[in-house]
C-alpha cells in the first residue's frame, strides 16, 4: 500500500471564515504590548500521514489539545516576532519578513518539528494581516505584532521528536514601546546563570530559551535593574541584553566611531534589527549619510567578542558614547546604567538615545512605516 504524498503548506488551499462577532479594536492610547488579540488567526495542522492540512483563517478562539501532547511535556515550541505597519498609502506592510521566515525554518529544524514551505507561510501571513488590517493603529509608532507559532502536538509521553504539529499565527495591535519619549533601561550583569551557552540553542527562537530567564529577570528587578546583561564564559563576554541584541558605540582616536556587537557564534539570536543596524552602519557615507550623523564621520561596524572588562575600559576613558539593545519590540532601546560586581557603569545619555542609536531608530522607523522607500518594507 503506497503512502499518500505528504502535502506541503499550500496557500492556494486557504479557506477564510470571517467572525460573526467582530470586536472593536481598543482605543490606541490603551494599547500596551501583547494583551489584545485581533479577530482572526491562521491555523494549519501537520500529521505524519497526510502532511500539512489546508490552511484556514478563522475567528480567533481557544484551541483544544490532548493533555499528552509533546508541547505540554518536552515543549517543542518555535515562534517568531514581527510587526505590520500602515504606510501613507494605507497599505499594511511588513519589515524584512523573509528574515523571520528563514529564522523560523532554522528553529523548526533545531527541534525536529515538521518542516514547511517558508515562502508559503509568508503568503499566508500577508493574507491574515490583510484580513485584520483595520486592527493596525494608523498612528506613528503603532503597529500590529505578529506571532507565528509552531508547536509539537504528538499525543504521546515517549521522549521523541513530535511527528505532528500545529502552526498558527495570531495578531496583537501594539502601542509604541516608548509612549512618552525614549526611556533608557538599566541592566545588571549576570554570569552565574546563562541564557545560552556554546552548543546550546541561543541562536534559535524557541520557547525553551525564555522560561529559564524569568527567575533571573525577577532577581534583576528586585535589585533595582530592568533587564539582564548576559555574560558568558571565564572572560565574561557580553552576549545579549535581556531579549535584545547588544551594541556599544565607541569613540575612536581618529575621530571615527566603532559600532560593536557580539558575533553570531551560536549563543546569540540573529536578530532582524541587529542585521538592519549593521547594514545601516555600513551604508553611512558622505554621499548618503544617516539622519543627524556627521557625513564624514565613518561608522566601523564590528561583529566581534566584547567582554565586560573591555566595555569598562572604554567607559573609564570616556570613549563609550552609547550602549543600546535592539529588537523588534523597541527597535533601539538606550541603556543608561550597567551594574557589574556591585558597581554601576553610568552611561552618558542625552535626550534618551545617543546620536547613533537615534539615527538608526529614525531610519528603521521611516522604512517600516513606508515613509522611506526600501526593499526592506514589503506590502501585504
Ligand atoms: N535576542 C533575543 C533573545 C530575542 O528574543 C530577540 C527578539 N526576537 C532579539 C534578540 C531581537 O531580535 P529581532 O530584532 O529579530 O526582534
Amino acid at each position: 500500500v503506497s503512502k499518500p504524498l505528504k502535502a506541503d503548506l499550500d496557500p492556494s488551499k486557504l479557506t477564510i471564515t470571517l467572525t460573526k462577532t467582530p470586536k472593536s479594536p481598543p482605543p490606541p492610547e490603551q494599547l500596551g504590548f501583547g494583551a489584545v488579540m485581533s479577530d482572526h488567526m491562521l491555523v494549519c495542522e501537520y500529521n505524519p500521514e497526510s502532511g500539512w492540512s489546508a490552511p484556514s483563517i478563522q475567528p480567533y478562539a481557544p484551541i483544544s489539545l490532548d493533555p499528552a501532547c509533546a508541547i505540554f511535556h518536552y515543549t517543542p515550541s518555535v515562534f517568531e516576532g514581527m510587526k505590520a505597519f500602515v504606510g501613507p498609502d494605507g497599505k499594511p506592510r511588513l519589515f524584512r519578513p523573509d528574515l523571520n521566515m528563514a529564522r523560523m525554518e532554522r528553529s523548526t529544524d533545531r527541534v525536529s518539528l515538521p518542516h514547511f514551505d517558508k515562502d508559503a507561510l509568508l503568503v499566508l501571513i500577508k493574507k491574515l494581516v490583510a484580513v485584520d488590517a483595520h486592527w493596525i493603529p494608523p498612528m506613528r509608532g503603532y503597529s500590529m505584532y505578529i506571532r507565528p507559532t509552531l508547536i509539537g502536538t504528538r499525543a504521546s509521553l515517549s521522549v521523541a521528536s513530535s511527528t505532528s504539529a500545529l502552526l498558527y499565527v495570531i495578531l496583537s495591535p501594539s502601542g509604541p514601546y516608548f509612549p512618552t519619549g525614549f526611556k533608557p533601561i538599566s541592566l545588571i550583569s549576570m554570569w552565574d546563570t546563562a541564557r545560552t551557552w556554546p552548543g546550546g540553542t541561543g541562536a534559535y527562537k524557541l520557547g525553551i530559551n525564555y522560561t529559564p530567564c524569568f527567575k533571573p529577570q525577577e532577581e534583576a528587578y528586585s535589585k533595582g535593574y530592568q533587564q539582564i546583561l548576559w555574560l558568558l564564559g571565564d572572560e565574561r563576554r557580553i552576549t545579549e541584553a535581556g531579549q535584545m541584541n547588544f551594541f556599544a558605540v565607541v569613540q575612536r582616536d581618529d575621530g571615527d566611531i566603532d559600532l560593536i556587537t557580539p558575533p553570531l557564534d551560536g549563543t546569540i539570536l540573529p536578530g532582524v534589527t541587529r542585521s538592519s543596524v549593521l547594514s545601516l552602519a555600513s551604508s553611512h557615507s558622505p554621499t548618503s549619510p544617516l539622519p543627524g550623523l556627521p557625513p564624514t564621520q565613518r561608522i566601523h561596524a564590528h561583529e566581534r567578542t566584547i567582554t565586560i572588562s573591555e566595555l569598562q575600559a572604554h567607559h573609564a576613558r570616556g570613549a563609550l558614547l552609547e550602549a543600546f539593545g535592539v529588537g523588534t519590540a523597541a527597535i533601539i532601546c538606550p541603556i543608561d546604567r550597567i551594574g557589574y560586581e556591585g558597581v554601576d557603569m553610568v552611561m552618558p545619555v542625552n535626550e534618551g538615545l545617543g546620536k547613533v542609536g537615534k539615527a538608526m531608530w529614525d531610519e528603521i522607523v521611516a522604512i517600516q512605516e513606508g515613509l522611506k522607500p526600501s526593499e526592506w518594507s514589503v506590502t501585504c
